[in-house]
């Protein structure tokens, strides 16, 4: 890692660099790697003290993967993938971390990544055909391109209530977890939230603390994750074939090695659909959400999915009403993001856990020993907040960013965010998103690999062939839209607002921000953009001259 001495000396000079990059998460120090093997000049620049993003920020107790650990690593070095060790099989959080710093040890990357750093402004500078990048540290860097990896899920929702202030207890939200532990023995505990952060921690804090009040707004659909440590045996097979397993997720539509089992739910008698619900039930997981191909597209399908999820929560959890309270209802199986729990519903039947519906019984206000809800005052000696997170465009306009003639960002996503390929943005030329919006399903880190593959295969056009600028093309940009749109109404998405449509935050446009094709096809639609030369793009050789495709 840059020390804090040679930062210090680099505050008072300007650098020049081939590539900038935003943040140092899993995408960035992908990049890091990339841009080096390419031999460019480049350095990620990241706001925390750590690497790892998503994993340095989320210590919360329970935080852990959705995707199995052996499938959520790089591929890009089999030397890393076979000797790294996996002990479980969703990982948590503090192994998840570890292996991203190891990577950055591994391959020397610390040296190109500048710690305790928040990218504050970039400006476009037409005549250059430069970035000009400014930080929280007085540094100016001048950059010819600049790759943006500042995390689809790292800005938190900020706690809503007012008097938070008023409090006197301690308080903590999820995404922001302490670096110490926090004790929750004996204290009195409120958890607001029950996302997919929520559903992680409320069991493991119900186990520590006195008693816990859970503050839940939308019941959600869980599935028990049944994490387990993994065997040396099942170590050993799958490092046997890791090469044909990763084969397979490049092909997927998901980015996973797997493929649904069935095509329709109506394919099965209800007895045999019983009986495979059932049986991927108790296997947990994502092989839970891996069977039935069209649970996202025929309300038929979903419909039979979502009342099996149903009944199992009346199953496990003993007080109907507080069963009633959890189901949820009103919206298909997976048009909010599905979750992954340990214990979820089985953490509703002790005695020292409360369910409160903020729907009928509203947070008012925070006061100085706990919150008042429309009907009670509560007192807590801790509260947590699993808000969730100003989702795929928060960190990116977080910067304050302004391309060709001075154009805003801010400015020209004020009705919702325009991508081309989720990889560019028209008006501003030799910038890339690589886990931003207008790209499908983020699951493991092949798609980082890929959209930082697929930049770094556009420098490499721009260097063969003179070019100083490539910036997408409105009518490219509003394709894409309208594809993402398009492909988003033939599912069950668009039956609730979720955040996937920004509507977990207030004021932020109501649009679509992710593309429901699939990673395969996404995957076939940029190779082509490649192999027909970048037709989406205008490529120019001097700063005022267009040529190639967008001529
Ligand atoms: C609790 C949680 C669980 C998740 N579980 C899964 C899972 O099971 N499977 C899955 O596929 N995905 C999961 N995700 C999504 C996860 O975010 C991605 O898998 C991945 O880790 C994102 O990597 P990234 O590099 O794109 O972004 P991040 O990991 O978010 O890293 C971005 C980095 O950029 C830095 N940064 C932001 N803005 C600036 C700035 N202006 N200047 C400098 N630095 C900046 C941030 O500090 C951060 O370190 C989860 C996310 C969360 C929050």
């Amino acid at each position: 890692m840059a020390s804090s001495s040679e930062t210090h000396e680099m505050t008072a000079r300007t650098r020049e660099l081939d590539l900038l990059v935003v943040g140092a998460g899993f995408g960035g120090i992908y990049a890091v790697y990339r841009a080096r093997q390419m031999g460019l000049t480049v350095r990620a620049y990241e706001k925390a003290d750590g690497v790892g993003g998503t994993w340095y920020y989320n210590r919360y107790p329970g935080a852990r993967c959705d995707v199995e650990s052996i499938d959520y690593s790089y591929d890009f070095s089999d030397e890393l993938q076979q000797e790294w060790v996996w002990t479980e099989k969703y990982a948590g959080q503090a192994e998840i971390l570890a292996y991203a710093e190891h990577v950055v040890d591994r391959f020397d990357l610390g040296r190109d990544i500048q710690l305790s750093t928040l990218i504050t402004r970039l400006d476009y500078d037409d005549d250059r055909c430069r970035w000009n990048v400014e930080t929280n540290r007085g540094e100016l860097i001048l950059a010819r391109w600049v790759l943006l990896a500042p995390g689809l899920l790292s800005v938190p929702k900020v706690p809503p209530f007012p008097g938070l202030d008023a409090f006197r207890g301690e308080w903590h939200q999820t995404s922001r977890w302490p670096k110490e532990p926090v004790d929750f023995e004996g204290k009195r505990v409120a958890v607001i939230g029950t996302g997919s952060s929520g559903i992680q921690t409320i069991p493991v804090i119900a186990s520590e603390a006195a008693h816990l009040t859970v503050f839940q707004r939308t019941p959600n659909f869980s599935i028990p994750a049944r994490n387990r440590p993994l065997t040396d045996e099942e170590r050993r097979r799958v490092k046997a074939t890791y090469a044909e397993r990763r084969r397979y997720a490049w092909r997927s539509g998901g980015g996973l090695p797997r493929a649904p089992a069935f095509e329709s739910a109506a394919d099965l008698e209800e007895d045999e659909l019983e009986h495979e619900l059932q049986s991927r039930w108790d296997i947990g997981g994502l092989d839970f959400l891996y069977q039935i191909r069209d649970f996202r597209t025929n309300l038929e399908s979903n419909a039979r999915i979502a009342e099996f999820v149903r009944r199992k929560i009346r199953e496990v959890v003993d007080d109907p009403t507080v069963a009633e309270m959890l189901t949820p209802r009103g919206y298909p199986f997976g048009a909010k993001r599905p979750c992954f729990d340990t214990n979820y519903w089985a953490t509703f039947n002790r005695q020292n856990v409360e369910l409160v519906d903020v729907n009928a019984s509203p947070i008012v206000n925070f006061t100085e020993h706990g919150l008042r809800t429309s009907d009670r005052e509560c007192e807590f000696d801790i509260i947590v907040f699993a808000l969730g997170f100003d989702a795929y465009t928060g960190a990116i306009l977080d910067i304050d960013i302004h391309g060709r003639d001075g154009r805003s960002l801010r400015e020209y996503w004020a009705d919702g965010a325009r991508t081309y390929l989720g990889a560019s943005v028209a008006g501003f030329p030799n910038l890339f998103l690589i886990a931003g919006p207008g790209r499908p399903v983020n699951a493991g880190l092949m798609h980082h690999e890929h959209a930082v593959d697929w930049a770094m295969g556009l420098i490499e056009h721009a260097r063969q062939n003179e070019l100083v600028e490539v910036e997408a093309r409105p009518e490219a940009e509003d394709e894409w839209d309208r594809r993402i749109e398009e492909a988003a109404q033939l599912t069950v998405y668009p039956k609730v607002k979720s955040w996937y449509w920004g509507a977990n935050i207030d004021g932020k446009p109501r649009k679509f921000l992710v593309l429901l094709q699939g990673f395969d096809v996404y995957q076939e639609i940029a190779r082509q953009e490649a192999e027909q030369e970048y037709r989406g793009f205008t490529l120019r050789t001097s700063a005022n001259a267009a040529v190639m495709a967008g001529t």
